[in-house]
């Protein structure tokens, strides 16, 4: 069966719900999550349950791990709605509302409606796969961060389009942004180079995480390994960090 149409300023969602972003320069800090159906990526690694559905999963109540169905497609006020009140719950614990996929950004048309009241309530944080950067441009005004993946062929077995995530980066840069590579024992040289040198071109001060990838809730590759990558890229650009999926470790969501 067809999941439904969506107007404009609505959308299929897959879920809503409270934890602690287990990634990147944000790890730690405690966000709401809005999670968007679909993809324009198909990456060999992926885990993430993003085909849309009649229902999205809300977690009632935030950070308990129980959820609840309501129908798609979300309109942005249902959102609005449930961001207030998740905040007079929890006054001062949220840093940020974190736009997670799939990929956000194939919902641009909708984020321009609903950003601009959500921003009024939190600071918007994106995460995306880097490779749409028209549909960024669009929403640059009402974003504060962004989680930019460059995919590397060696861990997502699909051409990786350099041009495109550079375009993409010198948007995103506008933004306190940083670029993360999901690396394994098989990422070759050449690819952790050309990262490290497209995001050096761009600005010194942009960090650079390499994920190590995760397999069945463990690092799939060597603290050797970790640590050669680290010493290449830093000899090309200095400001890169080595952060895993912390989250994993922690059973959150
Ligand atoms: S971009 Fe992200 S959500 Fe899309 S297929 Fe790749 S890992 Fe999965």
């Amino acid at each position: 069966m067809p999941v439904p149409a969506t107007q404009s300023a609505e959308a299929n969602l897959i879920e809503i719900f409270s934890s602690i972003q287990g990634e990147g320069i944000l790890v730690g800090c405690r966000q709401l999550f809005v999670r968007f159906a679909d993809c324009n990526l198909d990456c060999r690694y992926c885990d993430t349950d993003f085909q849309a559905k009649y229902s999205c999963r809300i977690e009632d109540p935030p950070g308990s791990g129980q959820l609840r169905s309501i129908p798609n497609p979300i309109a942005g006020e249902t959102v609005v709605e449930l961001v207030r009140n998740w905040l007079a719950q929890a006054p001062g614990a949220y840093h940020s509302l974190s736009l997670t996929g799939g990929e956000p950004l194939l919902q641009a048309e909708t984020l321009r409606h609903w950003l601009p009241e959500l921003r009024e309530l939190l600071p918007i944080y994106l995460e995306t796969n880097g490779t749409l950067p028209r549909q960024l441009e669009t929403l640059l005004p009402y974003l504060d961060w962004v989680s930019m993946d460059i995919k590397l062929n060696s861990q997502t077995e699909l051409i990786t389009d350099w041009d495109l995530h550079r375009r993409f980066l010198q948007l995103a840069s506008r933004t306190a942004c940083y670029v993360k590579m999901v690396v394994g024992e098989n990422t070759p040289e050449h690819e952790l180079q050309l990262g490290a040198e497209l995001v050096a071109d761009i600005s010194a001060k942009i960090p650079l995480i390499l994920q190590p990838v995760t397999c069945a809730g463990r690092i799939a590759l060597s603290s050797r390994r970790l640590l050669a990558m680290q010493q290449l890229v830093a000899a090309i650009h200095a400001n890169v960090r080595v952060v895993p999926q912390t989250h994993r470790f922690m059973d959150l969501l």
